[in-house]
């Protein structure tokens, strides 16, 4: 497709065979961006929440005792390549399908949304030409379309140089529901090494590594299948096997707590909600689960569809579907929970939510 202008009438319908091709395509152009600007080695780290270390605004936090920066005071961390992804996204995404395509995007109203200078390399439409997606997919009606866009899952993480947790996300909402999803890994391959971490001595990528190219996309939609990883087929997990995956960063005495009423046989602590989506996904772990609030729904969507794509469940913490409306609050204040299979081992009851508000309470920066 020709690139278009800002000025291009939003299409009434739009297949989602193309929406994902232009997704996929535009999250591997945000991933360069991200690599570009880590390896300029200046993130231009600032702290989104005002209760943090640093205040909002300040461009980076006061040197630590060695001169660095401590990233690990820094709350709720944003960097320059969270910005520069979210426009490549959002800019090209409004330049090729008009301004009444809704998107949310974690980072908000950016300047130049509309585009202008951003288009990174031709975007293709017809990437999945192949692929058989069913006919109710292939003219949705663009007002009941919503995109949730992370440009950067994992920004902690980044800023600590664990980066092979970063992902993008582009996830895409029908009717209030997942139907399809891009999850972008651009730390993967090529020249980038994982750094070991002591939280997660283990961890293996749930993608292939490529040492010729870095970077992996894997992509997926509800009635068609996930595509760009190996997807572990749910017979070969031990039957009772019971390994979670949650949050490396936000952990806290009373998600311990709640943890152990799921009965784990072990915990990964793995950075990032896409990047514990791809081990459920992969089969190193049984479940992500997260009961608490914190996450939202642009963490959620795109690794959502792809859960449910291959026959697994995405809910909150109590097995209630996550509802994609952009009009109400963005927070998955619930919790999340993702299996292949046996969901309903590591639900909670509904009593386990007064403890929960309590941990949703904690912060815990580790
Ligand atoms: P984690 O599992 O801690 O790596 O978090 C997954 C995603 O949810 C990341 O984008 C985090 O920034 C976000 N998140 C989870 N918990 C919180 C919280 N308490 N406050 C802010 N963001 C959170
Ligand atoms: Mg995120
Ligand atoms: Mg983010």
């Amino acid at each position: 497709m020709a690139a278009a202008t800002s000025t291009v009438r939003t299409p009434d319908t739009i297949s989602l065979q193309e929406l994902l091709s232009v997704c996929y395509d535009l999250s591997k152009a945000a991933g360069d961006s991200i690599r570009r600007i880590f390896d300029s080695g200046d993130l231009g780290a600032i702290d989104k929440d005002v209760s943090g270390a640093t205040g909002r605004g300040q461009l980076q936090t006061p040197p630590n005792a060695s001169g660095g920066i401590d990233f690990g005071a820094i709350a709720d961390p944003q960097t320059l390549a969270d910005l520069e992804s979210q426009r490549i996204i959002i800019g090209n995404l409004l330049r090729i399908y008009g301004p009444d395509l809704r998107i949310v995007g974690e980072e908000g109203e950016l300047e130049n949304t509309k585009g202008e200078g951003l288009l990174y390399r031709e975007v293709r439409t017809d990437r999945f030409a192949d692929e058989q997606f069913p006919e109710e997919l292939k003219q949705l009606e663009t007002k009941d379309i919503t995109l949730w866009i992370d440009p950067l899952d994992g920004t902690r993480e980044f800023t600590l140089n664990f980066v092979h947790y970063v992902t993008v996300l582009i996830g895409i909402s029908y009717k209030k529901k997942a139907i399809g999803g891009v999850v972008h890994v651009p730390f993967i391959g090529g020249k980038y090494v994982q750094k070991d971490d002591p939280l997660n001595p283990t961890h293996k990528p749930a993608v292939p590594v490529d040492p010729a190219v870095p970077g992996q996309t894997v992509w997926g939609a509800v009635g068609v299948g996930v595509r760009g990883m190996p997807i572990v087929r749910v017979e070969d997990i031990p039957h009772d096997r019971r390994i979670v995956t949650t949050t490396r960063s936000h952990f806290s005495p009373s998600l311990q707590a709640l943890l152990a009423e799921m009965k784990p046989q072990g915990v990964i602590r793995c950075g990032g909600a896409g990047s514990k989506g791809l081990l459920v996904l992969s089969g190193g772990a049984d479940a992500y689960v997260y009961p608490q609030g914190g996450t939202k729904r642009w963490d959620t969507c795109a690794i959502d569809a792809c859960v449910r794509a291959v026959g697994g469940r995405f809910t909150d913490q109590y097995g209630e579907d996550i509802v994609y409306d952009p009009d109400i609050s963005h927070e998955n204040d619930k919790g999340l929970l993702a299996t292949l299979r046996d969901h309903d081992l590591f639900v909670l009851p509904k009593d386990a939510g007064n403890n929960n508000n309590q941990a949703s309470a904690q912060k815990a920066h580790l």
